[in-house]
């Protein structure tokens, strides 16, 4: 089994090492993107769109999706990203969040169309997610979340319950009381897309350089080793890795997530599991899974294991601790205990959570400073529409997307260590105890447990 090496996926297609050359001395450009995931790299395909005529380079560190775009579950998911009390406190309101969502949902085929319109195969299947219930409080939980999104304007054909009966003809998952069914999801391979992006960025125009960690971000110019960049516009997408830059260490907390993927399964042993629709599969614990079937037949899973290092520490490449990697085993088997799969690849990576786990995008016109990011777990679709925003911001537009109700917020900073640790240890061990209280308890009710670190991380 293979353990780092970025991701399967970057692994996989042969993209686990840099393959760009790093900046050589200094430079001017109109235009500097610091980072090269979906954020920088959605921003740099938007900004050539809205300023065709200006220079754009994005600068990255190690190579085009090192960071969580090049290691995600695949999920390209509509799921509301951020908190939406925390984003309707803002000048665009209900009304803002409502378009926020939608704009999600609408941004799922815009990614798609844009991927086909340059014949860049991503393995995409635009067949929905599932949340399974497997307790009386899961499904409680997943009953009370449909019911919070009809109250934001969702409709039963934007998300709603299935019955296990319903479940079991998609899926054979054994103990599921019900299911939360959107079809706003497409499943894909998350290195084609940050590759095939980097490649349609580069024909129109966009310079990256691998290799060269930006130092300092200041008002004019980006700091790296190999020269200066001078730019008249520098903007930040360096989501979980935030940490690292002076200036931003407690903008964005890196919360590590973990994957592990199987050798491709038998067709008996598919034939057993179902899955013939290649939804996106969830669970309703505390202690959060999703999962998808890959394009070549394997079961890729992840959750959060190790949620969070000291002093915002990054790991190794992607390697996986030992304990995640038999939790996720764990977990694959209680799901699939008829299959027999063998672990091919474990991996881990850094999302970036703000401290009101709500992202933000912001450009100020006067310094030609910005960023985006902070999309706490759900920034493969939000990248898009953030880096659309951003590009908008920087060329003076006013647009649906500059009226969303993530441009031009702030958002107070974390705690310093040791609070940060400690609050993100509590949280886990609360959510794993509470996960273990309910399921033993068979009761309909979240545990008391669960609902304390809601409160003390704010994330409810
Ligand atoms: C294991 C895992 C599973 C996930 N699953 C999903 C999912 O299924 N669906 C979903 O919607 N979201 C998922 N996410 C979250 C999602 O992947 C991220 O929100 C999204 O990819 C963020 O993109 P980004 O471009 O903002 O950041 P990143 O992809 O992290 O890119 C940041 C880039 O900046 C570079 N960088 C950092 N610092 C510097 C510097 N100083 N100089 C130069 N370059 C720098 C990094 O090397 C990196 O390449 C997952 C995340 C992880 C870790």
């Amino acid at each position: 089994m293979l353990n780092g090496n970025t991701s399967f996926w970057m692994h996989d297609a042969g993209l686990d090492a840099p393959t760009r050359p790093a900046l050589t001395g200094d430079t001017d450009v109109d235009v500097c993107i610091v980072g090269a995931g979906l954020t920088g790299l959605w921003t740099a395909y938007w900004v050539r769109q809205a300023l065709p005529d200006a220079s754009v380079l994005v600068v990255e560190a190690n190579r085009v999706g090192f960071g969580a775009s090049g290691r995600n579950g695949g999920w390209l998911s509509g799921k509301m990203v951020g908190l939406r009390r925390h984003l309707a406190d803002g000048p665009a309101g209900r009304d803002g969040v409502i378009d926020l969502q939608r704009a999600c949902f609408e941004a799922i085929d815009e990614v798609l169309a844009v991927m086909a319109a340059y014949q860049v195969d991503v393995d995409a299947v635009h067949s929905g997610y599932l949340q399974i219930a497997r307790t009386p409080s899961e499904l409680a939980r997943v009953k009370a979340a449909i019911a919070t999104d009809r109250e934001w304007g969702l409709s039963a054909s934007d998300v709603d319950l299935l019955s296990a009966e319903q479940f079991q003809e998609r899926i054979h998952v054994p103990g599921v009381l019900g299911a939360l069914f959107s079809p706003h999801s497409a499943r894909l391979n998350p290195a084609k897309l940050v590759n095939g992006l980097a490649s349609i960025v580069e024909d129109a125009g966009v310079r990256i350089v691998e290799q060269t960690t930006a130092t300092e971000l200041t008002a004019g110019s980006v700091t790296t080793a190999q020269g200066t960049v001078r730019a008249r516009t520098v903007l930040r997408a360096t989501e979980g890795y935030t940490s690292r830059l002076a200036g931003h260490r407690r903008d964005i907390l890196p919360m590590n997530s973990s994957m592990i993927v199987t050798e491709p399964l038998s067709e008996a042993e598919w034939a057993q599991i179902g899955w013939s629709g290649c939804e996106g599969l969830s669970g309703a614990q505390h202690t959060y899974f999703y999962s998808q079937r890959t394009a070549d037949g394997r079961i890729a899973i992840g959750g959060r294991g190790l949620p969070y290092r000291f002093g915002s520490r990054l790991d190794q490449n992607g390697e996986l601790d030992r304990v995640t990697l038999k939790q996720l085993e764990h977990l694959l088997i209680g799901l699939f205990p008829g299959a027999k799969p063998t672990i091919a690849h474990a991996w881990c990576g850094v999302l970036g959570v703000p401290r009101d786990w709500s992202p933000s995008v912001t450009y100020d016109p006067a310094t030609g400073l910005g960023h985006a990011g902070g999309y706490a777990g759900q920034g493969v679709t939000a990248a898009y529409l953030a880096g659309r925003t951003l590009a908008d911001l920087v060329a003076e537009r006013q647009t649906r997307y500059t009226a969303l109700p993530w441009t031009n917020r702030s958002v107070r900073s974390w705690e310093p260590e040791p609070a940060r640790w400690l609050g993100a240890y509590a949280m886990y061990g609360l959510y794993r105890a509470a996960d273990k209280l309910e399921a033993a308890r068979g009761r309909d009710r979240t545990s008391p447990l669960a609902r304390f670190a809601d409160t003390v991380t704010g994330r409810h």
